[in-house]
Formats: C-alpha cells, structure tokens, sequence
C-alpha cells in the first residue's frame, strides 16, 4: 500500500492519547467535515454562533439520538493554523477506554475515516507545513530515551537539519546555473568558465557533508544507546559493578527480559547517554561444558561492543583466566576498571600499558564518577553537545545514504571539470547531487521511501 496514493481529501479521526485510563482522553479530527462533524455532535454550554477559532470550549457531546456521551471540551483549528494545515477539531474527553472508543465511533458512524498510523503528520508533511525531517523528528522525540536523543529531535523539529540541506540544496542552484549558463553559450566543446572555482565551491561542500555523514555515529549512539560489555574473568567484580552503575543510573530504561542466564542486559542513561550494560560469564579456561557454553556466550557479545569495561582484581596480580580475557578484547576500544580498589592496589601490570584505566570499588561505590565520565568522554560528543542546541547532527541513516550519494556527485563533478567533460555530463551529477538532497527533506523522496517512514508511527499522531 502507498500511503501517499491513498492519501484522499476526506475527514480522518483517531484517538491521540494512548489507550487505558488517564485524567483526559483526547479524540482528533482532521479535514474537511472536521468542524461540521463536531458541530452536529457538541452543544457548547455558553457560546452561540459559530466557534472561535483556537479556543477551548466547554460544553456535552451528544450522540446521533441526542443522549449526552460525556462533558467535553473542545476546539477548532482553523486552517492553515493547525498541525495538519486542515481543519483540525480535538474533543478532551474523560479518560477511559470506552468513553474515547465511543467518541471516535460517534465520528466514523458520522462519516469520518479512521485515520492511519502517522496520518496526521503526513498531511502536516503533505500540506507542507512541515519537511520529511521534522517528521522524521516527531517520532525521534517520542521514542527518545535520553536528554540528548530529545535534544537532537528537538533542533530538528525547529529545523536544524532542513535550514543546514536548504542551504546545501541553494549552493547546488547556483552551481547548476553556472555551468548552465555554459551549456547555453557554448555551440562547440569549450570549457566552462571559471572551472577552477566551481571545483573548489564542490570542494567545500564536500567537507561540509563529510561534517554531517560523521555526525551520524553521535546521533546513531544518542538514539540507539551504546553497547558497553563488561568482560573479565570470574570474581573481579563484573556483576558488582553492573549493580552500582545501576545504583548510579538516572533513569532504567528496561530490564530486558529473557536473556540467558549467563548473560545480563539492561538499558540505562548515565551521564546522559543512553546504555545497554552487558555483563556476562566470566572468561576463563574451562572443562565443565555448562561453563564453557558462557564462556562462548560472552566471547560473542564482543564483537558487538561499543566500548569493553574490561574488569580485573586490581588487589591482585592478574592470572591467565585474566590474559585470556585481556587478549580476547585486544582488538575493541577497552577501558580497564581496576576493580577492588578497597583492598589496596598493586602496580599497574604492564600488558594493560595501552588502555586507558580507572580505579573504582564497586563494592563501596568508590570511583563510579570517574568512570562514568570516561565512559561519556570515550564517545566523542560527550555532555557538552546535550547543550548544544545548534549542533545539526544526522540520526537517520537514509539521511547518511543520501548526503554520501550527493557528495560522491560532487567528487564526479569535480572530476569532470579537471578532465574538461562537457558542461552537459558535469550538469548531469548536480543534478544527481540535488536530488539526493532532496531527499532528506523530502522534495524528490520516493513514495515507498515515505511509507516506510510514516508507518513508524503510531495512530492517532
Ligand atoms: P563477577 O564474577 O566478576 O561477576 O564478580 P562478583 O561481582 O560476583 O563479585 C565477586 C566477589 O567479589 C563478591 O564476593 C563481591 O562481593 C566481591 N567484590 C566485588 N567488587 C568488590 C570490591 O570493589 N571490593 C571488594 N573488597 N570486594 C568486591
Ligand atoms: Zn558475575
């Protein structure tokens, strides 16, 4: 189904707060009919005459036989004040499932359509009060888990990333007319002028793509979280450190239920950064089947760590259970935590020389700060970019694909002005480059492209 083909002039209706019980239930309505559905269906207790645009109104709903449903209030969004740019009506209601269900059915018996999942953004998107990337930015700042997930969102709801690609997509104009004016006043072959610098105009652009495809890593870890493993052998203290960064955490994302045994997951936010701790089975040599099959289980979580908290008894000196565990994260971005720092410390081995290494007690909750802050100061963005409104920093990998895609038109472009193509061939890739621009706030975005995002969200948004 594409959601753009079937997108019709006609009413929708949803439910837009969540289902169950609450203070307030909130019924919507989008098109059209939106205001004639209301006004056949709500008695204002005070005003007369037609309703005042943006303004709260108490009053009952009555059903199709005149039977009171609920004490409301509600109002109408004129358009093209509205999120929708359509005429949009929301009736408050109480809060109960069936008072809402009762509320939407009123409608849809009434002529209304139940309103697809995202419908209401769409049509915001459509009606163009909004691009694809304050869409996209809605459900970011619904679903985002952590301060700087919704700090992210919220400089693209205000349009951080659709100002950074319209000024993009306006240098890529002006480059096109350029070497269009070329196309026009050349009869024969020559070359266009000023090649030189249309090369180094692509040139800059370049790096400020670049700039934009690398802050994807730092939006990637904002949205998703990072994955942070805690490797070691058995009793330095894996899952007494687990536990005190839970002591620690503002906010437990989930416990995440049916792991095995051996392996532990939780989703957390420390220092700002959305985690996922992974604590595992203690690495060590082993005959004992059952203990091996952990030992398998936490070598495999490597690989897919962000960053290793590798965990020895820093009270000790380290054994070879210890050098196995050591040697199978050599590879990863590892922080030691020398642990048991409450039993006095010996020197610092020497193999561990390379890594970066804190000293904590999880046992006492000594030192947790410190390696926390290193955890944060390990990924690059640190808490600082939190603050940083302004940042514009990509969290959608289409939105990488498509700025690779326009940056490697430039490289070809710049390749053909130094190889003196025709204008017509060097036009050619602006034009790829603009389109995929175009892209990411959606002017040239593919319709199955727009279902992909739209059916992300939920009804009723
Ligand atoms: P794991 O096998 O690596 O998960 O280790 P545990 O977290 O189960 O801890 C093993 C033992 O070391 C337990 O008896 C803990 O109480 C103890 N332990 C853990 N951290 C510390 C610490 O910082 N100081 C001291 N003195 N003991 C600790
Ligand atoms: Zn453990």
């Amino acid at each position: 189904m594409h959601i753009v083909n079937v997108f019709e002039k006609d009413t929708i209706v949803a439910p837009a707060t969540p289902p169950g019980e609450g203070g307030i239930g909130i019924v919507r309505l989008s098109g059209l009919k939106a205001e004639e559905f209301l006004c056949d269906y709500f008695s204002p207790s005070s005003a007369t005459g037609r309703l005042e645009s943006n303004y709260l109104y108490h009053g009952f709903l009555k059903d199709h036989r005149g039977h009171v449903l609920d004490e409301v209030m509600a109002v109408i969004m004129r358009q093209p004040r509205s999120y929708t740019r359509e005429d949009v009506c929301e009736i408050h209601c109480h809060g109960g499932g069936l008072i809402v269900r009762r509320v939407v059915d009123l409608f849809l018996r009434a002529g209304a359509r139940m309103a697809r999942p995202g419908e209401f953004t769409l049509r915001a998107f459509l009606n163009g009060r909004i691009d694809l990337t304050r869409a996209e930015a809605v459900i970011d700042l619904i679903r985002s888990r952590s301060e700087l997930a919704s700090n992210i969102a919220i400089n693209q709801l205000n349009g951080g990333l659709a100002d950074k690609i319209a000024f993009l997509r306006e240098k890529l104009i002006l480059l096109l007319a350029e070497v269009e004016a070329a196309i026009d006043f050349s009869e024969e072959d020559i070359e266009i002028e000023g090649s030189c610098s249309l090369g180094k105009t692509a040139g800059q652009m370049m790096s400020e793509m670049d700039d934009l495809i690398q802050s994807f890593e730092c939006g990637r870890i904002a949205k998703e979280g990072v994955n942070i493993l805690i490797l070691g052998r058995p009793n330095v203290g894996k899952s007494s450190l687990l536990n005190s960064l839970l002591g620690e955490a503002r906010a437990i994302v989930t416990d995440i239920p049916g792991t095995t045994r051996d392996t532990i997951e939780e989703d957390l936010v420390l220092g700002g950064l959305p985690l996922r701790l992974v604590d595992t089975a203690g690495i060590r040599h082993t005959e004992d089947p059952v203990e091996a099959e952990g030992v398998r289980r936490a070598r495999s979580k490597i690989e897919g760590a962000d960053l290793v908290l590798l965990v020895v008894d820093g009270s000790m000196s380290l054994d070879n259970d210890d050098l196995l565990a050591i040697d199978a994260c050599r590879h990863k971005d590892v922080l030691v935590v020398l642990n048991k720092a409450d039993l006095g410390s010996l020197p610092f081995p020497d193999c561990l020389g390379q890594f970066p290494v804190v000293k904590i007690s999880a046992l006492q909750g000594l030192g947790l700060t410190d390696l926390v802050d290193k955890i944060s100061q390990h990924f690059t963005f640190r808490p600082e970019v939190s603050e940083a409104r302004e940042t514009v920093i990509l969290t959608e990998f289409r939105h990488k694909q498509a700025l690779m895609a326009a940056r490697d038109s430039l490289g070809r472009f710049r390749e053909s002005l130094v190889q003196g193509m025709s204008p017509e061939f060097s036009a050619v890739e602006i034009g790829e480059a603009l389109d995929r621009v175009g892209e990411i706030t959606g002017e040239t975005t593919p319709d199955d492209v727009l279902d992909r995002i739209f059916t992300k969200f939920c009804i009723g948004k």
